[in-house]
């Protein structure tokens, strides 16, 4: 956690640096990021949606929203959004307290969510600067063509790449993005390896808040980079040690004693109240084993790495592989496979007001996971980033019904 914290915080200082040390900044989205592409380009990545999670865990983002909606940005629109609408007009100051670049580029590989273009379509008003649009054909049969991956190849050799070119005034130089995409390979291994050691009994990690700082790196500005490799093997090496003693997870309240459930989670956490949310499972004993959130940016654990003996090829394929790529069914058998594999006793969904495009099916997720499965699921509404909309007392209760609801089919079960 403290070395993502520094990594996080060094490339914010970068950036801060960006315009006195001539570098080129690219606004670009965590789902189908082209990271090694970029930084085979020396190209800094800014991500929106990290710099607005950022303000919702600092408690930023409530005066953010605030001041999109006074410019006129209805209550509805997703708060990652209106939060980042918010901090650009209050002077683009980020979360660290530096002040953010302005965008030479605005790529937008566009994977499953509308909002993403709506969102992108705001800030070209308002930087008047170039895009480059990648259009992400949506899974929806389940399953990658190879028309599909030649459909996105095409774009990134006549669109992408030429103005990632433009921009920077450089040829790609394609043997230094098959390093970055052979370095990508290697820290996917580790994360897919650390994210799999919660089939053990006890868990060695939480998959869900402790997972978001596994997948920060890797979701962000350092895929391809040898700092994500050294990061991917020390967590690695971190998390075997644990195993080995036999350790659960590091919470909020320390070290979890006595692991008593074990919960896939489906929906991304609530930032405002992080910590008091994580620490609403810890105090039951509940460990979450695997969720879909630490998949938003890459599913690596259905085998997918980067490849670099064909790399735009695999970078096509990893931006349609993107958990926000995904059908329905797609991401119900996602989820009864996690219950089953890592020998869950429910699933819960948070659901988040503000994300329309992710909450639309996840009442027929509920009742199809629990039909497959056999185990109880459970249900709770909260937002990513606006503090309206946690209603921390609600929420705990909930949680715990649902637990006691867990240990009542146990005993029920074992009667
Ligand atoms: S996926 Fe949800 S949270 Fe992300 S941009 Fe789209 S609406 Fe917002």
């Amino acid at each position: 956690m403290v070395r993502q914290k520094e990594m996080i915080a060094a490339h914010f200082q970068r950036l801060s640096r960006a315009r006195e040390e001539g570098r080129k900044v690219v606004y670009t989205f965590v789902p189908g990021n082209l990271t090694e592409l970029m930084l085979a380009f020396d190209i800094l990545p800014v991500h929106p949606e990290i710099n607005a999670l950022q303000a919702g865990m600092r408690k930023q983002s409530g005066e953010f929203i605030a001041e999109a909606e006074r410019a006129g940005h209805s209550e509805d629109v997703c708060t990652y959004v209106k939060c980042d609408i918010g901090m650009l007009l209050k002077g683009n100051i980020g979360p660290t307290g530096e002040k953010l670049p302005e965008p030479d580029l605005l790529l937008l590989s566009y994977t499953g969510c509308f909002t993403f273009m709506k969102w992108f379509e705001l800030l070209r008003e308002r930087y008047r600067c170039p895009t480059a649009m990648l259009h992400v054909p949506y899974q929806g049969d389940g399953r990658i063509e190879p028309s599909m991956v030649r459909y996105v190849v095409d774009q990134l050799e006549s669109e992408v790449v030429p103005k990632l070119e433009s921009v920077t005034g450089k040829k790609l130089d394609l043997e230094r993005l098959q390093g970055m995409l052979a370095r990508s390979a290697r820290a996917e291994d580790d994360l897919v390896w650390v994210l799999e050691s919660a089939k053990n009994r006890p868990s060695p990690i939480d998959a869900y808040f402790g997972g978001v700082y596994y997948i920060g790196p890797i979701f962000t500005a350092f895929r391809g980079s040898p700092e994500a490799v050294d990061y991917y093997r020390a967590l690695r090496a971190e998390v075997e040690e644990r195993l080995a003693r036999r350790l659960g997870p590091v919470t909020p309240e320390g070290e979890l004693q006595q692991e008593k459930f074990r919960i896939v989670v489906e929906g991304p956490p609530n930032w405002t109240s992080f910590r008091e949310f994580w620490k609403m499972f810890a105090d039951e004993g509940a460990v979450v084993v695997a969720s879909t959130y630490t998949k938003v940016g890459g599913v690596y654990d259905n085998g997918f790495r980067h490849d670099p003996s064909r790399p735009l090829e695999s970078l096509a394929e990893y931006c349609m592989g993107c958990y926000t790529n995904l059908n329905l069914p797609s991401r119900v058998d996602m989820l009864a496979r996690y219950v089953a594999d890592y020998e869950a006793d429910g699933f819960l969904i948070n659901s988040i007001k503000s994300c329309n495009s992710f909450s639309s099916g996840q009442l027929m997720i509920l009742r199809e996971v629990e039909n497959r499965s056999g185990r109880p699921g459970g249900f709770i509404e909260s937002d990513l980033v606006d503090p309206r909309y946690f209603s921390a007392a609600n929420i705990k209760n909930r949680l715990e019904s649902y637990f006691q609801m867990i240990e009542q089919k146990r005993a029920g079960g074992a009667a």
